[in-house]
């Protein structure tokens, strides 16, 4: 895939609309691109912005009637005076204006539990701290280092564990931004892999966990304890994955308690 392929082809992308072929094709041209990389990362940007609350707004129950009775109206009013002129257009045109901006707003959230949604955005962030080489704010392995690095800049204190004897080094952790918050990344290697913890405070103290999930051929697992949520995720083998997940929540429980 060549450049301009992938600049036609990346809101599409962000939007999770196309085929899986055609992701993996842009995966890997951005990923050694700069600047579709850097279209990606406002793309992203812009994404998040929309998915604030305040610019989702439901559409009234009335609107498609008022749509439609705008324009009976005008029609009535001005039937061949065509398109761009007279009171059809000033009418029609705001009302049309929000029905588009709605129309592009609810497919979006329809559909896609909000479970699902952090599930693209876990992933995401995972795939561009890969790929604006933005790892780690604090590079370290020294989990010592890395937990005091977050005071100040985050409302809670992530439990930060180097799981290096288990074969599962930490490398650093970062500032991300997930479900409208801010979180603790942290990064953990194996091999080649890179895995990164997602964690910030849950809202219920209960232990829960869900099942693993698969996208764009990274696996996700999540899970809360001591009122902690974690989202991990990396294209680690999913056996590996959840082997470092049990040694993650053992750690993290005791350091708790
Ligand atoms: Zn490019």
């Amino acid at each position: 895939m060549d450049c301009t392929n992938a600049q036609n082809l990346l809101d599409a992308y962000v939007d999770g609309e196309l085929e899986p072929l055609r992701n993996l094709e842009i995966e890997e041209h951005v990923h050694g691109c700069a600047r579709c990389s850097q279209t990606y990362s406002d793309r992203q940007i812009i994404r998040r912005g929309l998915k604030t609350e305040s610019l989702y707004f439901k559409a009234p129950a009335d609107l498609q009637k008022r749509i439609e009775h705008s324009v009976r109206q005008a029609a009535k009013a001005e039937a061949p005076a065509g398109w761009f002129s007279g009171s059809w257009f000033k009418i029609a045109a705001p009302i049309a204006a929000t029905a588009l901006v709605v129309l592009m707003l609810v497919p979006y959230f329809h559909g896609l539990s909000s479970d699902e949604l952090l599930t693209h955005e876990v992933v995401a962030g995972h795939i561009r701290s890969l790929m604006v080489n933005h790892l780690a704010d604090v590079p370290s392995t020294n989990e010592h280092t890395v937990k005091p690095w977050f005071n100040g800049k985050l409302d809670f204190s992530p439990p930060v564990s180097d799981l290096a004897k288990q074969g599962f080094p930490l490398v650093g952790g970062r500032l991300d931004y997930l479900n409208n918050r801010p979180v603790a990344a942290l990064v953990y290697q194996r091999d080649k892999h890179v895995i990164n913890v997602f964690v910030w405070p849950s809202d219920n103290g209960a232990q829960t966990g869900g099942p693993v999930k698969t996208q764009q051929g990274y696996h996700v697992i999540r899970w809360s304890s001591s009122g902690m949520n974690f989202w991990v995720v990396s294209d680690l083998e999913q056996n590996q994955l959840a082997k470092f997940t049990d040694l993650l929540k053992s750690s993290t429980t005791t350091s708790a308690s």
